[in-house]
């Protein structure tokens, strides 16, 4: 028996750190959403009781170190299920990257054995346990457009951004989530206005939408890593509705209404950056793809 599930990546509209808590996690606060820009995730059952990664990219190990790896362990452990079971993971989704690739995958793997072994948990039930592997998962397992509070595990589901083109630009390099975050002080900070992108979603404008991204963590990746920087300032002077650093970086992404908007802007990183990607918004619920 096979099944596939679609793990698409995320972006941050607006990503807040609002203090550190005592034990030691930051208190965060996004509003993120879903793009069409996926890995695929093939699930096979196996004869013999083990878990195996099947996959070709040299970025991402293919053992229990695999956050699709330790997505099926758990959900075996919680489940008390002694199936074997492959894992294909089809990665599209540049790692290291801001887009929650791994995080998405093993989201994708709860919902994959969740109908495979017919577990029949709830998506609440999926997003409580994923956040046992790290704190996007719980986000990836609802797949939809919500703002993320606590560690990033407590989610509220928001209504989907206005249909537009996103621009992504990843330049060469990875970046540590752990060390970003590590290196942020909140002193001096512009923070997002959060509600205002809430409402903006909620009133379906665009524009309202645009004036409101914002993301804390710019403040640490930007002077890190220049190229980041004059990523942004490329995709503003081609024209973009709105530009921002997704997560902790390094990717960074422009919204355009505009189809034409979009290819301008993608034509202007050519040269600039290997890596670029015209994708549309998703932000919608397809548990079900
Ligand atoms: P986030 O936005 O949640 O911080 P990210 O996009 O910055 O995530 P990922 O692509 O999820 O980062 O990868 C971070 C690290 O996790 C990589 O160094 C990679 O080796 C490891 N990893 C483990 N499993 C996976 C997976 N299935 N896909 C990608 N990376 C994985």
């Amino acid at each position: 028996m096979q099944l596939l599930e679609k793990a698409p990546a995320k972006i941050n509209l607006s990503l807040d750190v609002l203090y550190k808590r005592p034990d030691n996690y930051h208190e965060i606060e996004m509003v993120m959403t879903t793009i069409d820009l996926a890995d695929r995730i093939g699930l096979t059952e196996l004869p013999s009781d083990k878990i195996i990664i099947d996959s070709e990219n040299q970025f991402v190990p293919n053992d229990e170190r695999n956050l699709a790896y330790r997505a099926a362990k758990l959900m075996k452990d919680t489940y008390d299920v002694k199936k074997g079971i492959n894992i294909f993971i089809e990665k599209n989704i540049p790692v290291a990257a801001g887009l929650a690739g791994g995080s998405s995958d093993a989201a994708a793997v709860i919902r994959g054995l969740n109908r495979l072994w017919r577990l029949g948990m709830s998506v609440r039930e999926m997003a409580e346990l994923g956040a046992k592997i790290g704190s996007d998962v719980s986000f990836c397992v609802y797949n939809t457009t919500a703002l993320a509070k606590g560690r990033g595990e407590l989610i509220e589901e928001l209504p989907a951004p206005p249909s537009c083109w996103v621009v992504l630009a990843k330049p060469a390099i990875g970046v540590s989530t752990q060390t970003i975050y590590q290196n942020f002080s909140p002193d001096g900070v512009e923070h997002p206005d959060t509600q205002g992108m809430i409402r903006a979603l909620q009133t379906e404008d665009f524009e309202a939408m645009c004036g409101k991204v914002g993301n804390v963590l710019e403040s640490v990746t930007l002077p890190m890593y220049p190229e980041v920087r004059q990523i942004k300032r490329q995709m503003e002077l081609a024209g973009a509705d709105a530009v921002l650093m997704s997560g902790s970086g390094p990717t960074v992404f422009s919204l355009a209404h505009q189809e034409s908007r979009a290819y301008r802007i993608y034509n202007s990183l050519r040269g600039f950056c290997d890596e670029v990607y015209v994708v549309r918004m998703l932000g919608y619920h397809q548990l079900l793809d």
